[in-house]
């Protein structure tokens, strides 16, 4: 038999669709030719076959294990993305007369707001956007009013660098977009009545969306909803109600088996996802000044990890370094600038470890680019003396 040598690939650090584990990646690869097994590829599978039927159930039942998913929640296997769950919530959740309550705390978050202003009245309870999505609202009090139809957050904003630690509390049923984190550590499903969670950043390819639904939420729907936009039509169907996405579905069960069965479950993917992130920033602090980040060090998200070199020139040039160096997908989002590393759970401690290596270099290599300005004097008001940087023109 032949062996066939496997390609040395790039390390991804892209902010999404992301990194997915090395094995994931071959049992994909080997199914488009075959599934195990069946004599057929997965891109050739009926969705109305049983062994697509197993594949579904097989990927609900680890859902359901590894988020210790209360009995009254369903899991739902959707298209659309995060952004067709951003009018799905409303057109569900909130009736004419009510409003509901958003937390603004990144790009994604205020998408979602928008998105829900067709469809009913929106209350944000709490605003980041004045300070620059720089932190998260403080936890020891509740967030949201008790009269609101729900309370939307974004657990992980990707493009900001913002997690929260844990699920807020609120007097209303509280709506998670978990899009970039779901299954990346513990989460306490227990007190959200909704979560959804496109696949494309943490556990496949794009064209799935993970929606985790409380019986509570579909009781009270209203009644007239296209069956295509009601959860229930598609709880009812069991997630087929029409064609899924069946390769992706399929390469979230790889995902799925490899989260439970290689890595030992959540609470060991935290630990190694904030070990992760921990590496990347020590390396971010020993370069300083070098690099610079806004994002308040209790809010910073261990999934994406966003800064800045001392000028835009220098972004460019640190995105084309890592490229040749193998370490891919490190440029900001678009609406921003800057650089972003992203730590998906595909992503590993090697894979950081050589990050944090570059980073280091490269601020090294560069380091002569960047001259402290004098301190400023601290003036009678109060002004900071902490110098500001200004880099050279770049040779
Ligand atoms: C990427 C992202 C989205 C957008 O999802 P689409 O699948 O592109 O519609 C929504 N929310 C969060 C948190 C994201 O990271």
């Amino acid at each position: 038999m032949r062996t066939s040598t496997r390609p040395a690939l790039a390390r991804n650090f892209s902010g999404g669709p992301g990194a997915l584990p090395r094995r994931v990646l071959e049992q994909a690869q080997e199914a488009v030719l075959e599934l195990p097994n069946t004599g057929v590829s997965i891109l050739g599978l009926s969705h109305r076959s049983e062994r697509f039927r197993a594949i579904l159930d097989e990927a609900e039942e680890r859902v359901r294990r590894l988020a210790h998913l209360p009995k009254t929640h369903h899991v739902l296997f959707l298209q659309g993305g995060g952004t067709l769950q951003f009018s799905m919530i409303p057109l569900t959740m909130l009736p004419p007369k009510r409003s509901a309550d958003y937390l603004v705390t990144g790009y994604w978050s205020k998408k979602s707001v928008e998105a829900a202003r067709y469809h009913g009245q929106v209350r944000v309870a709490w605003n980041g956007e004045p300070d620059g999505f720089r932190c998260l609202p403080g936890q020891d009090a509740p967030l949201g009013a008790s009269d609101a139809a729900y309370l939307h957050y974004v657990s992980n904003e990707t493009v900001d660098g913002l997690q929260f630690p844990a699920v807020p509390s609120s007097p209303a049923p509280i709506v998670c977009d978990a899009s970039s984190d779901f299954l990346s550590r513990p989460c306490d499903m227990s007190r959200v009545s909704l979560l959804y969670a496109h696949a494309q950043k943490n556990l496949g390819p794009a064209g799935v969306t993970i929606v985790l639904v409380d019986e509570q939420v579909l009781a009270h729907r209203p009644s007239g909803l296209p069956p295509i936009l009601d959860y229930r039509a598609h709880a009812d169907a069991r997630s087929l109600l029409h064609t899924p996405a069946v390769f992706s579905c399929y390469v979230v069960l790889l995902s799925l088996r490899w989260l439970e069965d290689d890595m030992g479950g959540l609470v060991n993917m935290g630990r190694i996802n904030h070990e992760k992130a921990a590496m990347v920033r020590e390396a971010l602090r020993l370069a300083a000044p070098f690099y610079t980040s806004s994002v308040e060090p209790a809010c910073a998200s261990d999934m994406n990890v966003v800064f800045r070199c001392p000028t835009p020139a220098l972004d460019a040039r640190f995105v084309e370094h890592a490229d040749s160096a193998g370490l891919v997908g490190t440029k900001g989002h678009r609406s921003r600038g800057g650089l972003r590393i992203s730590l998906y759970n595909g992503v590993t401690l090697e894979d950081a470890r050589a990050m944090a290596q570059f980073l280091l270099e490269f601020a090294h290599q560069h380091r002569d680019q960047v001259i402290p300005a004098p301190p400023r004097c601290i003036s009678p008001q109060g002004g900071d003396a902490r110098s500001e940087h200004v880099a050279l023109p770049m040779s």
